[in-house]
């Protein structure tokens, strides 16, 4: 008996050691997350481990656990940490509505949706007095009064960075600057590209085998820091063109036919230090310089598929065929989260997505499931914390052509973009699964992605540590424009 409550004392010790421990790299990743609030929390809570951990040492050294009153309380510990572990830690029924990828998502006739509808294309593209313009409206009144009181009001564009005005000129300087390059990968010859004259009329034998990790490694060499390969669902291609950028006019309204059996589906991280800032400046240098790296992913992607003698699409922010966030959660990256995005398990929503379609044949990846629908019915954090009150606080989703999910309300968001002058992320900055991959975070990952209890509890735990509506972080310096002032106050 004294042997076993002596093997007993010693795990009992190091288990709190152990969770000592991880408090304390806890505390330590706070710090450098630059996280105030959850570094006074995590400092708390560590103090706390290691007090109990000393008065745990002390109790077993003058010999209490050896009594009637000191067994009883170490059996409970024990029970207590058993029960703890195997609910956190054993792996909840599948959901397997996820596991379909979109196919669990459609409720309903699902339409295609028509790019000239979009309202990036109405705002960025169609202009007033064109014979475009006239067609539009012709077609769709549904929209003229709502896009009139927009142009009236300012439009949602030409008013880059005004939230930070009359200090806003060098992050509106930079996130110009960092769109230079993509302007010229839009083009029809640069995103549906031929082969080299090298590689003309010759095809590469591959087996779909060889090709899936050529394809995978060539995209992961150039930059991207997730990918995937789905079979290319007809839905998620648009039905018409809407977005024009360079002056053929010709393509608006042309109808998308669906040439390609696959869609490589590729995810760019972005800056934790960057999004952090978001709803202000630098937050945009950030989107924009990933949407430059989508771009340029995906014009090689699709031209060394076209030199392997196959046909190739990119899509990408200045030429757009396909919607990249189903074809992502078909291609196994992630699952649709309640803020519109992709969330991922590696880096949550903090990505930026491009796609290629090919009829070069691959092996298509599974979709995940790594409870994201089911964090986000109890989270809602995004949804608080939305400026413009654009994602929807129910705790369940709704059917919006055919599909179930929690519907962005993507006017209401582009409005407030115009406003403010940059694409604000605040939804991006703030979800739980956006945390710097520390390794604390990816303990509490882990659990998340396989455990009911474990959402439930980290997402009150979020709350605590980081706040309901997390603070807009300190900025790095050389993007700062007003030095000795890092952080703003909302
Ligand atoms: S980007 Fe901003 S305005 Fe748009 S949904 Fe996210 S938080 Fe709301
Ligand atoms: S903030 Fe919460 S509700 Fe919103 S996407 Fe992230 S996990 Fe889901």
């Amino acid at each position: 008996m004294e042997v076993v409550i002596t093997i007993m004392l010693v795990i009992g010790a190091a288990g709190l050691l152990v969770q000592a421990v991880v408090g304390l790299g806890f505390f330590v990743s706070c710090i450098w997350e630059k996280e105030r609030r959850a570094s006074v929390f995590a400092g708390l809570q560590f103090l706390g481990m290691s007090a109990f951990l000393i008065v745990y040492l002390l109790l077993m050294w003058i010999g209490f656990f050896r009594t009637g009153l000191g067994l009883a309380i170490l059996i409970s510990g024990y029970v207590l940490a058993v029960s703890a572990a195997i609910v956190l830690l054993r792996r909840s029924a599948p959901n397997l509505q996820a596991l379909q990828g979109t196919r669990g998502l459609i409720a309903g006739e699902v339409k295609r949706q028509d790019e000239r509808t979009h309202v990036f294309a109405r705002n960025r593209s169609l202009r007033p007095g064109s014979e475009q313009f006239a067609a539009f409206y012709r077609e769709h009144p549904e929209y003229e009064e709502y896009d009139a009181r927009r142009r009236e009001a300012g439009g949602p564009l030409g008013h880059f960075g005004t939230i930070d005005s009359p200090h806003e000129g060098p992050n509106v300087a930079a996130t110009l600057a960092s769109g230079a390059i993509p302007m010229y990968l839009g083009t029809p010859e640069k995103v549906k590209p031929e082969p080299h004259f090298l590689m003309k009329g010759k095809r590469v034998n591959l087996t779909p085998e060889e090709a899936t990790e050529r394809i995978k490694g060539y995209v992961q060499n150039r930059g991207a820091d997730l990918v995937g390969i789905t079979e290319l669902n007809p839905l998620w291609v648009y039905s018409h063109r809407g977005e024009i950028f360079y002056e053929n006019w010709e393509d608006w309204g042309r109808e998308i036919k669906v040439e390609h059996k696959y869609a490589v589906v590729f995810a760019m991280e972005m800056s934790f230090d960057m999004v952090g800032t978001g709803p202000h400046t630098p937050t945009a240098i950030e989107s924009m310089g990933n949407y430059a790296k989508g771009a340029y992913i995906a014009t090689q992607l699709a031209s060394f598929i076209a030199n392997l003698g196959h046909s190739a699409a990119a899509s990408h922010f200045r030429h757009y065929e396909a919607l990249m966030v189903p074809l992502a959660v078909d291609a196994g990256l992630g699952e649709l989260g309640r803020l519109g995005y992709l969330v991922t398990k590696e880096l949550g929503p903090r990505v930026r997505l491009g796609v290629v379609t090919t009829d070069l044949p691959l092996i298509p990846d599974k979709p995940v499931d790594i409870g994201v629908q089911d964090f986000c019915r109890i989270c809602k954090k995004c949804a608080v914390c939305c400026p413009s009150n654009s994602i929807p606080v129910e705790k369940n989703q709704t059917v919006v052509n055919g599909l179930r999910r929690w519907k962005l309300n993507d006017e209401t968001c582009f409005e407030y973009w115009g406003k403010i002058g940059t694409d604000c992320n605040v939804c991006m900055r703030v979800c739980p699964w956006s945390h710097a991959r520390t390794f604390p975070h990816r303990i509490i990952l882990e659990l998340i992605t396989r455990n009911k209890s474990a959402r439930r509890i980290f997402s009150i735990m979020d709350d605590i540590f980081y706040g309901k509506r997390p603070k807009v972080k300190a900025i790095p310096k050389w993007a700062r424009f007003k030095p000795g002032k890092p952080v703003w106050e909302h």
